[in-house]
């Protein structure tokens, strides 16, 4: 009954009274002396100590009540907060896990050509000699470098050359199909093209491909002892990694090859 409140408490002591009162009155109960009046004090006292305790009862079942109350309000609001938290924690960590990644292109590409650049060119070079050494897999390489472009650049101005070397970055990456070919910028005005899985027929293939898509581009150069248009040199090698050969191994024989282009003549593939 106390715990409905001070109303009920006080309506549990009225009828506790008044049965208490009628009792008395019959000449029942516990307060029953020889004299009226001390009948009627011992009632009174009776009815005060019940009165007094119920009420502190009640008073202290309010405020456990009302305790319980705010208690569960404090539990609801600190999870509301926990689940805000959290959402909020998963919407940083999406943002962190963005910039990651673009950061992660950034550090991997050129910032004028927008192919890979000389560090990506390292660790591709890396994963592919070590999974196709797994896989007994061979693979190509090719370095090419524009032809005259010295005197591209002192006909046409710096800015144009950065065009001119953005353009054939562009046409060669747009030359190869698989998602494994990869083209980055080696260094200066050479470039250098990843093929996993390529024999060196298939990559003189590709070599030559990339080589006409550039003369196809038309770019003009005047200053040029081969062509009136911007050309390359193109050295083409393939290997079959292994434990006992090199990685450098494929690097130099590209190179060599490239060499071997210039030396012809330019304007052209050469296998080593
Ligand atoms: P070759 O046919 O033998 O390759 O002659 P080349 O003139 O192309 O070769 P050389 O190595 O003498 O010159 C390379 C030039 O490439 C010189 C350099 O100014 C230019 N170059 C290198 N990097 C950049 C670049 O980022 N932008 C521009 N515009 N030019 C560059
Ligand atoms: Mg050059
Ligand atoms: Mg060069």
């Amino acid at each position: 009954m106390f715990r409905y409140g001070s109303f009920f408490a006080s309506l549990l002591v009225s009828i506790v009274s008044l049965i208490a009162i009628l009792a008395t009155a019959k000449n029942h109960g516990l307060y029953i002396p020889n004299e009226p009046n001390a009948s009627l004090l011992l009632l009174q006292s009776f009815m005060a100590v019940l009165a007094l305790t119920s009420l502190i009862l009640s008073a202290v079942i309010d405020e456990k009540n009302a305790a319980q109350i705010s208690l569960k309000q404090a539990m609801e609001n600190l999870e509301s907060q926990v689940i805000e938290r959290t959402t909020e924690l998963q919407r940083s960590e999406d943002l962190l896990r963005q910039a990651n990644l673009e950061l992660k292109k950034l550090v991997n590409i050129d910032g004028l050509t927008q192919v890979g650049n000389r560090r990506c060119f390292d660790d591709r070079l890396k994963m592919e000699w070590e999974r196709l050494s797994r896989e007994l897999q061979p693979i190509a390489l090719i370095l090419f470098d524009i032809d005259c472009f010295k005197l591209y650049n002192d006909l046409y101005g710096h800015q144009m050359g950065d065009e001119c070397l953005t353009a054939i970055a562009q046409t060669a990456q747009q030359v190869l199909s698989r998602p494994a070919d990869l083209v980055t910028r080696y260094g200066g005005e050479e470039f250098a093209v990843i093929l996993p899985n390529t024999d060196i027929k298939g990559a003189l293939t590709v070599s030559e491909q990339i080589r006409i898509a550039v003369t196809d581009l038309g770019l003009a150069h005047q200053n040029s002892e081969i062509d009136n248009v911007v050309t390359i040199s193109l050295g083409v090698a393939s290997l079959l990694p292994s434990l006992d050969e090199e990685l450098s191994t494929l690097i130099k024989q590209a190179d060599m090859a490239l060499y071997r282009a210039k030396q012809q003549g330019r304007n052209q593939s050469v296998v080593f």
